[in-house]
């Protein structure tokens, strides 16, 4: 099915913070193009001066970096199409502008926003398309000149052949949409500026995409481009073939609504800080319209590229589901070799993450616990709460915590656990238990109950790694004087 060589494009505008839905789109057109050995074009479309920023500009290249991905031209990278930045490829749309205005694709539209919302209005009441009616289409030299004397600044808008256009979407299957839906639209501002609807087409034709892979939410421009595909080939830009499209489903948040770029979970950068891995993020959001298969959730991207198929993405609306992600994110982190687990704790153990002195870091104590919090850790800065009684010169404080866990009788349970602790002549985790084990005998309380206050008393918590692996990387001396500070905190 697909037979010349896959060059597809991720081409996000730097405005705002790198999103889901943009990491989704950017992941699908990775993996089909490395499923196909083709090519990945990283562009960057920032011809809106008044939206982008170099700071998001310089944001995407570290998402993507950060995610994992490759790109075969674009920024930093080059290509046989430099420059990749759209706003250092003004001439090239202006250009284009020119030759499309004199083949007649494209003419001057000298309406006023106030005359068009007027025109809207009464075709809206009278039940018709509301969109634009073509007034300028034939102007003649005089009304032109008119148009001019007035002051007037036109646009220009690209005209529309009057009849449908049917394309067969990757996702969606054929489709068809009538001219009275798909209307003329601008290509130019009034200033000169050219809009998305030019500048995405014509790079696309120049720089030879064959697939177009994105967001359903921009399914409605695509008669309009592959009109525009037709009038660029005819006028000679690009190689003359227009690409296959492919509508990627929607992804829906809270309250069954579309997942808003402004919606905190759809943020990027939540996911960084909290200590996601690159991996389990995108496998998260690989589900998003695709499977591998039905009962496998849990795979690796080398896993996904090689399965992925176009032809198997869902067009349904995809339900974004955060404890999903975060499930599947602690299955990525239980699969990593513990080095790299060690190595991926790392930033979450120094400043500004680590509430601790740095000189009171003990790497070998992390490493001889590091075992026992990856099978339990959802998302890596979770390690540095589930380690810390080891490296602070005291536990947290923890009202709630404290006051759950010291009942009457909690001093003299503590009093006999001292007491064993004291004397076992080996302090490993096995002893250690059996030490609580009877120390909880002697007061009626069975080792659940009997643990608590230990735990609190040596890591301020309630919850935490397992308690006497916990107590043997601590070593004797430091679980005693905690014991002993809780006593005295009881009033004991
Ligand atoms: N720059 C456009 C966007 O960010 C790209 C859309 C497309 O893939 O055609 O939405
Ligand atoms: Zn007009």
């Amino acid at each position: 099915m697909v037979s010349a060589p896959v060059r597809v494009r991720f081409c996000p505008s730097p405005t705002g913070n790198p999103h889901v839905g943009l990491v989704r789109t950017a992941l699908f057109n990775w993996a089909f193009a490395r499923h196909h050995k083709g090519t990945l074009v990283f562009r960057i479309e920032d011809t809106d001066a008044a939206r982008d920023s170099e700071e998001s500009y310089n944001q995407l290249l570290d998402a993507m970096r950060w995610l994992g991905f490759d790109w075969d031209e674009g920024p930093e990278v080059g290509g046989p199409h430099v420059p990749y930045r759209q706003s250092q490829r003004m001439d090239i749309y202006a250009d284009v502008a020119r030759r499309l205005q004199e083949a007649g694709h494209a003419y001057r539209c000298y309406c006023t926003t106030e005359e068009l919302d007027a025109r809207r209005e009464a075709a809206r009441a009278a039940g018709k398309p509301s969109g634009y009616d073509g007034k300028c289409r034939e102007l003649s030299a005089e009304q032109i000149a008119a148009y001019e004397a007035e002051g007037r600044t036109p646009i220009v808008r690209f005209r529309m052949p009057d009849r449908p256009i049917t394309f067969t979407d990757l996702v969606r299957g054929e489709l068809t949409f009538t001219p009275e839906n798909v209307s003329d639209y601008g290509i130019l501002r009034a200033n000169g500026a050219p809009l998305y609807t030019l500048v995405n087409p014509v790079d696309d034709a120049l720089m030879e995409i064959t697939h177009v892979l994105r967001g359903e939410d921009l399914l409605s421009s695509t008669p309009r481009q592959i009109a525009l595909y037709a009038a660029l080939a005819e006028i000679g830009v690009g190689n003359g073939t227009t690409p296959q499209f492919g509508h990627l489903p929607y992804v829906m948040g809270e309250g069954n609504k579309k997942l808003s770029k402004r919606d905190p979970q759809s943020s990027l950068n939540l996911y960084r800080e909290r200590g996601f891995l690159p991996e389990g993020l995108l496998n998260y959001l690989s589900l998003l319209g695709w499977s591998l298969a039905e009962d496998r959730d849990i795979f690796t991207m080398d896993e996904m590229v090689a399965a992925f198929d176009i032809k198997d993405v869902n067009a349904n609306p995809a339900r974004f589901d955060l404890k999903k992600c975060e499930h599947i994110n602690a299955e990525h982190l239980r699969r990593l070799d513990p080095k790299a687990f060690i190595e991926a704790c790392g930033p979450w153990l120094k400043a500004p993450h680590a509430p601790w002195r740095p000189e009171a870091f003990d790497q070998a104590a992390f490493e001889a616990i590091a075992p026992h919090a990856q099978t339990r850790l959802t998302v890596l800065s979770d390690i540095t709460a589930n380690v810390d009684f080891l490296f602070l010169d005291e536990p947290v404080e923890d009202e709630a915590s404290w006051n759950k866990a010291m009942k009457e009788g909690s001093d003299a349970l503590l009093r006999t656990v001292r007491a064993k602790l004291a004397e076992l002549a080996d302090w490993n985790a096995e002893e250690l238990k059996s030490a609580v084990l009877a120390a909880g005998e002697e007061h009626g309380l069975k080792l659940g109950k009997a643990q608590a206050p230990v735990r609190v008393a040596i890591t301020g918590r309630t919850v935490g790694l397992p308690l006497f692996e916990s107590l043997e990387v601590l070593g004797r001396e430091r679980t005693l004087a905690r014991v002993d500070a809780a006593l005295a905190k009881l009033g004991g």
